[in-house]
C-alpha cells in the first residue's frame, strides 16, 4: 500500500480516476487505545461496521481482543486474520443453525446472543447441549435518542423477558443481557435508560446475572452531530452497571462500531460535472456515500486542490455515478462556490458503515486504498493539548 501525507499528495500524483480509500490506521488504533484504557469492561469490536483484515489488525494492535460478529463470512474472516487468540461473540440474535454449530465447533466461539425461546433451542442443538455457553438475551430498548433505529427488528419485549432469561440460565453457563440502543447515539441517557430496562428485566426474572452488554451505538462525530466526550458515556455506563443487581463478578461488555472505525478511513472523489449547486461526482450510494444517500447522513467534505481555493463556501448536493435517480446525497456539502469538473474533494469520516456498503452495480467500484498520515476531519480522541478540539473541528465542516 503507498503512504502520502494527505489527500492533496494523492490527488496530485495519482490523478485518479476512480474513488480513492484513504485509511489512517494511526486514528483506528488511537480509538482502540481510548476505549481499552477508559471503557470501564471489555470493549468488542463490530466487525459489521468495516471488516477490513487491516484495520482489524490494527485495532487487535490498539489492544482490542473481542470481535461481536454477525454472520459465519465474518467469524471465518476474524479468525483467519487474527488467529486463535481473538475472542469471537456471535452477537447476531437469528442464526442459521448451520452457522451456529461451525462457530461453535470449527472455530471456538462461545458466546451467543438470542432474543426468543426457538433461538435458545437452536443454539442448543447445534452445539450438542454444550455446557460451556455463555448467552446473551437481547433485550429491546428505545433508540429515542440515536440517528438510526435498531428498536424494531430484534430484542425480546419486558413482558416476555423474563421467561427468556429463566429458560437461558437453565442451558447457560454464564447469562449475559444484552441491547443495542440504536447508532450515533446522541445523548449518554440513552444508555442509562436502557440499564434501567435490564434493572426491571433482571428484578422481574429474579436470575443471576454475569455479563451486562451495553451494545454499540457510541458517537463520532459529524457536521451537526456533535456528541459530548465518550467518557461522559463511559461514567453514565458504569455508575448504571453498578447500580443492578448483580454479582460484584459480573462482567461489563460494550460492543462500538462506529466508534472505533469512523475516524479511520475517507474517500477522495474527483468532480465529473457540475449543474449549478449540484456535483456529479464518482462515488455515491451504491459505493462508499450509502448512508449519505439512504439517512441524509451529512460527511465532512474538503475541497483537494493545490492552492487553496479564496471562494466563499455554497452548498452542494452531490450525484453518484450510477444511472440511478437514487444515487442523490443532499447534503448539504458546503464547499467553496468555484468549485467545477476535474477538481478533487475529500469526504471524511468514512471509516464506519462506507467502504463495508460498497457496491459494484453499474460498473462503479472501488479504486486505490492508500495509507495517509494526517489527521482525520474530526476527532474524538485528540490529545487534549492540541488545538482540534472536537467542537472546533465540527464548527468548521
Ligand atoms: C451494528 C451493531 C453494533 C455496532 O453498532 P455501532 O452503532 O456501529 O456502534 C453492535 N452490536 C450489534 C449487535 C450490532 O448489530
Amino acid at each position: 500500500m503507498h503512504t502520502h501525507h494527505s489527500a492533496l499528495g494523492v490527488a496530485a500524483t495519482l490523478r485518479p480516476v476512480q474513488p480513492v480509500t484513504l485509511v489512517r490506521p494511526h486514528a483506528a488504533r488511537r480509538a482502540a487505545r481510548f476505549f481499552v484504557e477508559k471503557f470501564p469492561g471489555t470493549s468488542m469490536y463490530a466487525v459489521k461496521a468495516n471488516p477490513s483484515p487491516e484495520l482489524l489488525r490494527e485495532l487487535w494492535a490498539g489492544g482490542i481482543t473481542h470481535y461481536d460478529v454477525a454472520s459465519i463470512a465474518e467469524v471465518r474472516l476474524v479468525r483467519q486474520t487474527l488467529g486463535d487468540a481473538a475472542t469471537l461473540c456471535f452477537m447476531h440474535p437469528v442464526k442459521a443453525e448451520e452457522a451456529i454449530a461451525e462457530a461453535y465447533l470449527d472455530h471456538g466461539v462461545r458466546t451467543f446472543s438470542l432474543d426468543s425461546r426457538e433461538e435458545l433451542d437452536k443454539i442448543v442443538r447445534a452445539t450438542n447441549g454444550a455446557t460451556d455457553l455463555t448467552l446473551c438475551v437481547r433485550l429491546r430498548v428505545s433508540s429515542d435518542y440515536s440517528k438510526l433505529s435498531l428498536a424494531s427488528k430484534f430484542g425480546v419485549g419486558v413482558d416476555e423477558a423474563p421467561a427468556l432469561l429463566l429458560a437461558t440460565r437453565q442451558v447457560a453457563d454464564a447469562l449475559g443481557i444484552c441491547f443495542h440502543v440504536g447508532s450515533q447515539a446522541m445523548t449518554p441517557h440513552a444508555y442509562g435508560n436502557a440499564l434501567e430496562r435490564v434493572r426491571a428485566a433482571i428484578v422481574a426474572a429474579a436470575v443471576t446475572v454475569d455479563v451486562v452488554d451495553v451494545g454499540g451505538g457510541f458517537p463520532s462525530v459529524y457536521p451537526g452531530m456533535e456528541p459530548t466526550d465518550l467518557e461522559h458515556y463511559f461514567d453514565t455506563i458504569h455508575r448504571g452497571f453498578e447500580s443492578l443487581p448483580i454479582s460484584y463478578s459480573a462482567e461489563l461488555w460494550a460492543e462500538p462500531g462506529r466508534a472505533l472505525c469512523a475516524e479511520y478511513s475517507s474517500v477522495l472523489v474527483r468532480v465529473e460535472k457540475r449543474r449549478d449547486d449540484v456535483l456529479y461526482i464518482n462515488d455515491g450510494a451504491y459505493g462508499s456515500l450509502f448512508d449519505a444517500a439512504h439517512v441524509a447522513w451529512r460527511f465532512p467534505v474538503k475541497l483537494v486542490r493545490e492552492k487553496e481555493s479564496a471562494a466563499r463556501p455554497l452548498n452542494f448536493s452531490f450525484y453518484g455515478p450510477t444511472c440511478d435517480d437514487m444515487d442523490h446525497m443532499a447534503g448539504p456539502f458546503a464547499l467553496p462556490a468555484d468549485v467545477q469538473a476535474g477538481d478533487y474533494i475529500e469526504v471524511g469520516m468514512l471509516g464506519a458503515y462506507g467502504a463495508a456498503m460498497r457496491t459494484g452495480f453499474n460498473g462503479f467500484t472501488a479504486g486505490d486504498t492508500v495509507t495517509v498520515t494526517d489527521e482525520p476531519m474530526a476527532s474524538l480522541y485528540m490529545p487534549a493539548e492540541q488545538p482540534s478540539t472536537v467542537v472546533e473541528i465540527a464548527r468548521k465542516l
